[in-house]
């Protein structure tokens, strides 16, 4: 007998009346119109059954400690680095973990079971690598939580940066980072993005850096990023974050560049909400959107996802878990209001973000995990429409969360009551 038995699902794939049939924790089959005996069984009325959210790219050491000690006044990056800076050594493990559990708390509510959070590994102390070690081992039998040591005072600029970062990745932190446009000169941005992708190759760990967050159409440490990953024969195994600097290039250097990323199977993970605040503020108008260039990088075969950064932190006050509204403001900055562009920045949030996270099981395919997310939404586009309410988020065929549907009462002159979730009707 099956443990679950969803039926009458629609896929991200458009396929409708799917069968999924869950043993174990797994998923045991997807077909169209199945019926056997399950110990529990999900009509789902043909609702949108998707894999869970992935967020590849965040900084829980500093989530919800918003207005701590102070608000960034400008809005700037550098201002966020610079009040992240004044907040550290106030930081204590207890209230940072509290922090990163409640933050989790919320992303399960929102169907969200994997993140990739960067660490920083700036401080001798490493007391947010612990701490952030404490929740990973927490949060573990209900979200993947995969950990980047982050150098965010830069792995050269700050004494004792490489060896704070391999402390960390002694202790158990999964992923190198790195900040190579934060570096003094452009000089030592590459040499770090060289030294970090050695010790990646020496120890067999995944890489993800910050590469080059900058309107600055000269930062180019994705070119070496690429380059390191194929003398290092590390492809598949590499993200550039952010890569906002590729806004503002020139376009016969970005016609280079892009083959160079395809070629090297560097993946891109992109920021769009933490992109289009940070980037930017030094224009006066017209101002640069900031973000990378998206569907370019999708056309030359790149693999990009879209990550949340930031929630309510020293460099952005808003956000909550949501990354339908990541997927919202991407295809908004990145005009990707095509239906297939609508929905590559669905598949941002899902597939795209699994595979930079080489998560594994993951997907809706005999054989992955049986997490997947109910959604109030008959298809991808209408998902990030309205930021769907997840009605029911499941986690190895375990219930995790669920969420009323979201329905308003409506009380118009000279109508019957009705009520509404703003669908519209086929
Ligand atoms: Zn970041």
């Amino acid at each position: 007998m099956l443990n679950l038995l969803v039926t009458n699902a629609t896929l991200p794939d458009g396929r409708t009346g799917m069968s999924i049939a869950v043993e174990g924790g797994r998923i045991a089959e997807v077909t169209q119109g199945l019926v056997a005996p399950a110990h529990e069984t999900l009509d789902a009325q043909g609702l949108l059954v998707a894999p869970h959210f992935v967020d590849p790219h965040f900084h829980m050491d500093a989530t919800l400690s918003y207005g701590l000690p102070r608000v960034n006044e400008s809005g700037t990056l550098l201002e966020g680095i610079a009040l992240w800076g004044e907040l550290k050594p106030l930081l204590t493990a207890e209230a940072l973990i509290e922090r990163a559990l409640a933050y989790c708390d919320w992303a399960v509510a929102k169907g969200l079971l994997a993140v990739r959070s960067h660490v920083d590994t700036s401080d001798p102390s490493l007391l947010a690598v612990d701490a952030l070690l404490e929740v990973k081992r927490q949060v573990a039998p209900y979200l993947d939580l995969q950990l980047v040591a982050f150098p965010q005072d830069g792995v050269l600029r700050s004494p004792g940066g490489v060896d704070n970062l391999k402390r960390a990745l002694d202790k158990g932190v999964d992923v190198v980072g790195g900040i190579p446009h934060f570096e003094r000169t452009m000089a030592d941005g590459a040499a770090s993005v060289k030294l970090l992708m050695e010790l990646a190759a020496e120890r067999s760990k995944l890489v993800d850096m910050h590469c080059d967050e900058s309107d600055d159409p000269l930062s180019r440490h994705i070119e070496t990023l690429a380059f390191e990953a194929q003398r290092l024969g590390m492809q598949g195994r590499v993200a550039g974050s952010h890569c906002t600097s590729m806004h503002s290039m020139d376009n016969y250097y970005v016609s280079k560049l892009l083959p160079l990323i395809a070629e090297s199977g560097v993946g891109v993970v992109s920021n769009p909400l933490i992109n289009i605040t940070l980037q930017g503020r030094h224009d006066t108008y017209p101002k640069r959107r900031g973000m990378t260039r998206v569907p370019e990088l999708m056309a030359a075969g790149v693999n990009v996802a879209f990550g949340h950064d930031c929630v309510m932190d020293p460099w952005y006050g808003m956000g909550s878990g949501d990354m339908l509204e990541v997927a919202h403001m991407g295809l908004h900055v990145a005009q990707m209001t095509s239906q297939a562009g609508i929905r590559q920045c669905f598949e941002a949030v899902t597939t795209n973000a699994a595979r930079v996270m080489h998560l594994e099981g993951y997907g809706l395919e005999a054989g992955c995990d049986a997490s997947f997310v109910l959604l109030q939404a008959r298809d991808p586009v209408e998902a990030i429409r309205l930021r769907a309410t997840r009605l029911k988020v499941f986690r190895k065929g375990r219930l995790l969360a669920e969420t009323p549907a979201a329905t308003a009462a409506l009380h118009l002159p000279d109508r019957a009551q009705a009520t509404s979730w703003m669908i519209q009707k086929p």
